[in-house]
């Protein structure tokens, strides 16, 4: 298959967090023209915005995909719903948060989606679980991965278990 790299953000802090993740890295795979190629290892991080809410489990998925961006957005829309996913108020809890955040080299900006993922280069809960699986990786219009990590020393973040 050739397609294009893509880097997943996966987020969960309800209803069994861990297994969400672990199945929504399983319906990764499950994409048309899709496969993960590696996964980060789980880590726990403290919530943002609203702090009211249980910890987050978090992990980063490399895949491979011929689906164009808008494509791929809306498959992960689409698991997300599947999970019973609602949104009552911005950072509310939410039983899986999926999210592009890098595809390919594309810097791009259309109604509903972003790439990179706006906020990806301030969040440690994706930074550190994206240099595990990928230790070069430069954010495009950003710099690299680990120079941004750097900026997001001070954020709480806890490495628990290998993925799958
Ligand atoms: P949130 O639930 O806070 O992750 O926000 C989800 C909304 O952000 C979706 O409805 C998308 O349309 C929009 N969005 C914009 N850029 C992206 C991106 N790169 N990845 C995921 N969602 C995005």
């Amino acid at each position: 298959m050739a397609g294009q790299v893509a880097y997943i953000g996966l987020g969960s802090n309800l209803a069994e967090p861990k297994v969400q993740v672990l199945q929504a890295l399983q319906a990764l795979d499950g994409l048309p023209y899709s496969r993960v190629m590696a996964c980060s290892s789980l880590y726990r991080s403290a919530p943002v915005g609203y702090l009211e809410q249980p910890d987050f489990i978090n992990a980063v998925a490399q895949i491979e995909t011929g689906l164009a961006p808008r494509e791929l957005l809306d498959a992960l829309l689409e698991l997300e719903r599947k999970c019973g996913r609602t949104r009552e108020f911005l950072n509310a809890p939410r039983t899986l948060d999926l999210d592009v955040l890098l595809y390919g080299g594309l810097q791009h900006h259309e109604h509903g989606l972003t790439v990179p993922h706006p906020q990806m280069h301030l969040r440690a809960f994706v930074l550190q679980p994206l240099l595990e699986i990928a230790p070069d990786c430069v954010i495009p219009g950003i710099g690299t991965a680990t120079d941004a990590m750097r900026q997001c020393a001070g954020q709480q973040l806890e490495r628990i278990a290998d993925a799958v």
